[in-house]
């Protein structure tokens, strides 16, 4: 498959899409962004990359990071992790509070806010070091020591947190996180806050396709943990357009508010695509294109 040329074609033919939708600006350091940017890495398990145009810009990957603090969660927790939070797809907005509050608390799962709040209480629980280890995981997936952090990213989202403080009071309420709401909702936005590049996305994705044993900084899941997070992903990785992306794309995947979306290939690759633009549900909307288009040119997507 000769990938370079499909993902070329692939940028000529969404380019019309270049000025809709727009770069979140609820977290104020994100509006700062120029939305005018794109970029796009795939990489396959024998290790091939093919990039296109800004694969190694780094951005904030937002809710991406979401599927990591899964990962070591479910590593730390086992099975046991589900009694906190669910795994069916919310069919609301990623930071919605309706649901939650009719729910009594217990997150839908683990990829909407709500759940993932919970996850960064279970890793503060869980660990000595939470920041340092979430660190070494996730500069261990991507091969990169430098991915870190962006604490102003992560100050500017806390001084506009209100919805998210919601939450974390309403799960507080209801006794579903265990510490003080201030600790938790800082990890939570630290972890929302790191940069990476589409390039290193896609390398720290490569571990998801369940095609080797995944053990990372200590973080060890079997293939049959990785093949159910990927089932997460497939029905909850896009918040209320989960369903739209699984017709449109056919692959399991994850999007963050920083423009950013991941998706798997199981057995064969991982693809990161970038660009700031969003639509109403939060999704970039170059994003969402390049990847509809990257699965019609190749055939290739899990259905
Ligand atoms: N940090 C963002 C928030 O909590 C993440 C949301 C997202 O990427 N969908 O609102």
């Amino acid at each position: 498959m000769d990938y370079n040329k499909i993902l070329e074609e692939i940028y000529k033919e969404i380019l019309p899409f270049s000025e809709k939708g727009h770069q979140a600006d609820y977290i104020p350091a994100l509006a700062k962004v120029n939305p005018d940017q794109f970029g796009m890495c795939l990489k396959t398990v024998a290790g091939e990359e093919y990039s296109h145009l800004q694969a190694d810009t780094r951005f904030s990957i937002q809710s991406i990071t979401k599927v990591f603090a899964l990962a070591m969660c479910l590593s730390l927790k086992g099975e046991e992790l589900w009694k906190r939070v669910g795994k069916e797809p919310s069919g609301t907005a990623f930071n919605s509070l309706v649901q939650l509050e009719v729910e009594k608390g217990i997150p839908r799962n683990p990829f909407i806010n709500a759940g993932a709040i919970v996850l960064s209480d279970i890793l503060i629980s869980s660990l000595e070091d939470p920041e340092g280890d979430f660190l070494r995981f996730i500069r261990e997936l991507c091969d990169d020591e430098s991915v870190d952090f962006n604490m102003e990213v992560a100050m500017s989202e806390r001084e506009c947190g209100y919805l998210n403080a919601a939450i974390a009071n309403l799960l507080k309420y209801h006794g579903t996180i265990e510490n003080d709401i201030e600790r938790v909702l800082m990890f939570y936005f630290k972890m929302c806050s790191v940069e990476m590049s589409c390039r290193e996305l896609a390398r720290a994705f490569t571990a998801f396709t369940n095609c080797k044993p995944f053990d990372f900084a200590g973080f060890k899941l079997s293939q049959s943990r990785i093949k159910r997070m990927n089932a997460v992903m497939q029905t909850c990785g896009f918040y209320d357009e989960a369903g739209e992306f699984s017709y449109l794309v056919g692959l399991p995947g994850k999007s963050g508010v920083g423009g950013g979306i991941v998706a798997i290939y199981p057995m064969r690759y991982a693809v990161a695509v970038w660009s700031p633009r969003l639509n109403s549900k939060g999704n970039s909307v170059m994003g969402m294109k390049a990847l509809e288009l990257l699965t019609t040119a190749t055939q290739e997507s899990i259905f």
